[in-house]
């Protein structure tokens, strides 16, 4: 699945939701998220984000490698 890291916190540009042809992004009250269990993996979100805050799963830079989790609790919680 793809990720919405830290670079979206405060912004939500919002350019990802026009790209997602299954409509997995979500918006929540400070970053935007990916439903883990609907994105297909197209990848079509990643290139039009202008802050560049979207990531492949497994390729999460350190710093923002708590994402996965933080993406995928705000719809299953733990
Ligand atoms: Fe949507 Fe595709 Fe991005 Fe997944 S990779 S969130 S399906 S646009």
């Amino acid at each position: 699945t793809y990720v919405i890291a830290g670079g979206c916190v405060d912004v939500k540009d919002k350019a990802c939701l026009d790209e997602c042809p299954v409509d997995c992004i979500y918006e929540g009250p400070r970053s935007q998220y990916i439903h883990p269990d609907e994105c297909v993996d197209c990848g079509a979100c990643e290139p039009v984000c202008p802050v560049e805050a979207i990531y492949f799963e497994s390729e999460l830079p350190d710093r923002w490698s708590d994402f996965a989790r933080a993406n995928a609790e705000v719809f299953i919680p733990l």
